[in-house]
C-alpha cells in the first residue's frame, strides 16, 4: 500500500485522524517509456482529435500534448489504413521530437485493425462491448447460457491473437468499458448497470490471463458520475476477491465543456482518488485536450498525489482584508507561479491569517493599513509597504536559496 501525504492537511500529534490517501496496491503495467501502478504517480493521458491520416497534423497535436506534460497520448484508428498511418506518426515523432507513449483506441469489430496497430504502439485499448460484433435479435427475450458461452467462445478466439501480439511485444492492453456501449448480451443479463460493466471487463481479462497476459489497465466509464464511481468501487471490490491488481484508469465521458465539465469530471475522479482508487486518469472536455491537461494535475495537486505547481492558500476575504486581495493573489501568482514545490499564502489579515496560512512555506498577510507582513512558516520575518509587498516576498525566498528565475 502506498501512501502519501496530502501537504493541505498536514498530520497533527494532537489527532488521530488519518490525512493520508493511502492507494490501491496494483501491478506496474509499462507502457513505452511510462508506467501505470504500482505505485508511481497517477499518469496523465488525454487523445488527440486529428484525423490519424494526417500524419503531419496528428504528429504536431501528440507532440503538442506531450510537452505540455501529457504523459500518454491516445488515437483514434477506425480502420487498417489509419492503423497504417500511426506507424508513420510513430516514426515521424521519433525523428523530430521524441518517443511518445502512444495507445490506439480500436473499436467496432476490430480485431484486423489492433492486430495491425499493436506493431506500432504501447498499449491498444479495447471496448468490450464493441469488440465482437453481436448481431441483434429483435425477438430476443433473453440469452441461454449456451448462447452466452458461444459467444464468450467467439470473443476469445477473436481476441486471442491481439493479446499474444501484445504479449509477447511486452506491450499493454487496456480494457475500456464504456456504460453507453456494453453488449448486448451484457444488458440482457445484467441490466444496463454498474454489474454489467464490472463483468464484462473480468471477461475480457480473464481471457487474457489464460493466456498468460497481465498487461491490462481497466477503465469503467460513464457520463453520470455515481455510474462511474460505483461501476470502479465495484471493480475494485471484485478484483479484490478474485486477487486481481490490475491498475485503474478513470474518467468520465462525454462531462462536456466549461465550469460544469471540470466539475463533473472532477467529481468522479477526485472521488476515487481520495478513496485511493486510479492509477491514470484522463478528464474528457468537449474543448482543445489541451485544456484537460491542466485539470488533470489540478485534480492530482488538489488531493496531494503530484506536485506540478505551486499551492497557493488564500483567504477568501471578508470585513476584515486590508487590501485587494483578488489584485494580491493574481501579482503574487504571476511572479512565483514557476516556483514548483513551494506553497505560499495569501490571506487578508493578522487576525487569522498565520492560523489559517495551513502551513504554508511563505505567507503574505495584511498587518496594518497600508502594511503587510512576511511570513516564512509560522514566523512573522518583516512588515513592509504594501507596495513593495511582492518584491520583497521575492527577496525572501531568494535570500532562503529557494528562488529560481522563471
Ligand atoms: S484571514 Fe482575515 S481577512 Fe481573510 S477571511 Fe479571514 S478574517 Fe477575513
Amino acid at each position: 500500500m502506498q501512501t502519501l501525504p496530502v501537504p493541505t492537511q498536514p498530520a497533527s500529534s494532537q489527532t488521530s485522524v488519518d490525512t493520508m490517501i493511502h492507494r490501491r496496491q496494483t501491478r506496474p503495467v509499462q507502457v513505452g517509456t511510462i508506467t501505470i501502478g504500482g505505485g508511481h504517480p497517477v499518469v496523465v493521458q488525454s487523445m488527440i482529435n486529428e484525423d490519424t491520416m494526417d500524419i503531419e497534423g496528428a504528429t504536431a497535436a501528440v507532440r503538442r500534448l506531450h510537452e505540455i506534460g501529457c504523459e500518454i497520448v491516445r488515437v483514434t484508428v477506425p480502420s487498417v489504413g489509419h492503423a497504417t498511418a500511426v506507424g508513420k506518426i510513430k516514426q515521424k515523432l521519433a525523428e523530430t521530437y521524441q518517443p511518445v507513449p502512444l495507445v490506439a483506441d480500436v473499436h467496432h469489430n476490430g480485431m484486423k485493425i489492433a492486430l495491425e496497430v499493436a506493431k506500432y504502439v504501447d498499449k491498444v485499448r479495447i471496448n468490450p462491448g464493441l469488440y465482437v460484433f453481436e448481431k441483434p435479435k429483435s425477438d430476443r427475450t433473453e440469452y441461454t447460457p449456451t448462447e452466452f458461452a458461444e459467444i464468450g467462445d467467439k470473443i476469445r478466439q477473436t481476441l486471442e491473437p491481439l493479446v499474444v501480439s501484445l504479449r509477447d511485444q511486452g506491450k499493454a492492453m487496456r480494457i475500456g468499458v464504456n456504460h453507453g456501449s456494453l453488449a448486448e448480451r451484457m444488458l440482457f443479463t445484467y441490466g444496463d448497470t454498474p454489474e454489467g460493466m464490472v463483468e464484462s471487463a473480468l471477461e475480457f481479462i480473464k481471457i487474457c490471463e489464460s493466456l498468460d497476459f497481465q498487461n491490462i489497465v481497466i477503465s469503467l466509464k460513464a457520463s453520470r458520475v455515481p455510474v462511474m464511481v460505483a461501476a470502479n468501487r465495484l471493480m475494485v471490490k471484485r478484483m479484490d476477491e478474485l486477487g486481481m491488481n490490475y491498475p485503474l484508469h478513470l474518467g468520465v465521458t462525454e462531462a462536456g465543456d466549461g465550469e460544469y465539465g471540470r466539475i463533473k469530471s472532477t467529481a468522479g475522479i477526485g472521488t476515487l482518488l481520495a478513496a485511493g482508487i486510479g492509477d491514470t486518469i484522463r478528464v474528457s472536455l468537449t474543448e482543445a485536450p489541451e485544456k484537460e491537461i491542466p485539470v488533470c494535475y489540478s485534480i492530482l495537486q488538489a488531493l496531494g498525489l503530484r506536485k506540478t505547481m505551486v499551492e497557493y492558500v488564500a483567504c477568501p476575504s471578508c470585513g476584515r482584508t486590508l487590501f485587494n486581495l483578488e489584485e494580491v493573489l493574481h501579482k503574487v501568482r504571476e511572479a512565483t507561479k514557476h516556483l514548483t514545490g513551494l506553497d505560499i499564502a495569501v490571506m487578508g489579515c493578522i487576525v487569522n491569517g498565520p492560523g489559517e496560512m495551513a502551513d504554508a512555506d511563505y505567507g503574505y498577510v495584511g498587518k496594518q493599513p497600508g502594511f503587510i507582513s512576511l511570513y516564512r512558516g509560522r514566523d512573522e520575518i518583516k512588515k513592509v509597504p504594501e507596495n513593495q509587498g511582492v518584491e520583497e516576498l521575492i527577496n525572501l525566498i531568494k535570500a532562503d536559496g529557494r528562488w529560481v528565475d522563471p
